[in-house]
């Protein structure tokens, strides 16, 4: 019966090869090929694992292996989606949890090109001959360090799994210990301001990468997303079960809200040749960029929806964060407001992407000078209470409570009260 059906739907060419089970059976062959190569990866048993791929697939696939043995996982497995199409293309997903990192399972997707074969009579085999991102899928999260590097390192912390290929494992040496740290001052900055209980990213991969072609590809190929800046913290769907993680944004955003948190995942990717990791003096350095973008993936379970806040919240905590304990980044950081416009407003999203650098610049400053405002004047827990209304719904109208509820002022009076301050405290700034 299920032979007839499948018949109808896609062509009857492969079909007698799809199943190798008795009569009835769902055993299918890509099913049976996905089982064996996950117990190889679970049991690292690399003739295994290569014993399910063919021809130039087989080298490709040794050093997928031999990555992937490196980092530490609780869970992997394969798990295709459907089934293969008239061409023998199976999508599958590479469901993984990274361990003290993944607060839920995420899948990164490829493409497998499959041939089948009878061993034996009514005895099939599939094996892959090619293998590719799916990156016609909205997020396949391909490529990952695992995918790009021809080998790499990894150095494994309480709080931070630090990638970079083996050709730049001096960066690895060089730089996890500052992950590391940069990770506990969040984690302790975070945990003392927040009620016990609040969803929480406990650890961070940071992939560390000085090509800025390989940077910007890095688990966005597809997205042509290369923008200006130095570091990026990419939120991961979760995945549900064995169906494509469905997208939250085509979801309602009620809906969304309702069911909770939805992400929770993040991988952070740092350019290595700018600024922040080559220059010297008093400009921000590395410790600044991690405590960054690791403010980013700390607040990424509170979120159920595909939605974030706004960017002067979004930026503005992250900023927050790496000036709280820095003064001289937060003075250098506020070179940008010397003599900027500034028209009494937080900074709208247009203005974080905007073409003249100074004016991103000042919007980021801007944003943090918020928190800092709640923060100073109401204290961090109530900055943080913002924080994480905003991440756990980002309607506008919830954004406009959570600022009444932080500051006991209405919303039409906080930005004037915080325009003044601002004045206050960077008197070289300019006016409209
Ligand atoms: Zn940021």
């Amino acid at each position: 019966m299920l032979i007839a059906l499948l018949c109808m739907v896609s062509g009857c060419s492969l079909l007698q090869e799809e199943r190798s089970g008795p009569a009835g059976s769902t055993d299918f062959v890509w099913d049976r090929l996905a089982s064996q190569l996950t117990a190889a990866l679970t049991t690292k048993d690399e003739a295994a694992y290569l014993a399910g791929f063919t021809g130039a697939a087989v080298d490709q696939q040794r050093i997928f292996f031999r990555n992937v043995a490196k980092v530490p996982f609780d869970e992997v497995s394969f798990q295709p989606i459907g089934r293969p199409d008239a061409n023998g293309q199976l999508k599958v997903a590479f469901v993984h949890r990274i361990r003290n990192v993944d607060t839920y399972a995420v899948a990164e997707r490829y493409v497998w090109t499959t041939q089948t074969r009878e061993e034996s009579k009514n005895q099939w085999r599939m094996t892959v001959s090619h293998v590719a991102g799916d990156t016609a899928a909205p997020r396949s999260y391909y490529p990952a360090p695992w995918d790009v590097y021809d080998d790499i390192e990894v150095a494994s912390s309480a709080n931070a799994v630090v990638i970079a290929s083996a050709a730049n494992a001096a960066l690895v040496k060089q730089h996890s210990g500052a992950a590391q740290k940069a990770a506990e001052t969040n984690l302790a900055l975070w945990s003392k301001n927040v009620p016990p209980g609040t969803p929480t990213a406990q650890g961070f991969v940071v992939v560390l990468e000085p090509d800025r072609k390989v940077f910007d590809a890095m688990y966005r190929e597809g997205s042509q997303d290369g923008g200006s800046e130095a570091g990026v913290a990419i939120w991961f769907n979760r995945h549900v079960d064995d169906a494509y993680t469905p997208a939250p944004d085509a979801e309602s955003e009620e809906e969304a809200i309702r069911k909770g948190p939805g992400q929770g995942v993040s991988r952070i990717v740092v350019d290595t040749s700018t600024s922040f990791f080559t220059a010297k003096g008093n400009s921000p350095g590395v410790p600044s960029i991690f405590e960054h973008e690791i403010a980013h993936a700390l607040v990424a379970p509170l979120s159920g929806t595909r939605r974030v806040p706004e960017k002067w919240l979004v930026e503005g905590f992250a900023q927050y964060i790496e000036v709280v304990n820095n003064p001289q980044t937060a003075k250098a950081l506020e070179a940008a407001l010397q003599g900027y416009p500034f028209g009494g407003h937080l900074p709208d999203d247009t203005e974080f992407e905007d073409a003249d650098a100074r004016v991103v610049a000042a919007s980021y400053a801007l944003g943090r000078l918020a928190v800092q405002f709640v923060a100073e004047k109401y204290g961090a827990r109530k900055a943080f209470a913002m924080v994480i209304d905003q991440y756990t719904d980002p309607r506008r109208d919830v954004v406009k409570a959570s600022i009444e509820k932080a500051t006991g002022m209405p919303y039409d009076e906080f930005e004037p009260a915080w325009e003044q301050w601002v004045r206050a405290k960077i008197p070289a700034m300019g006016a409209w």
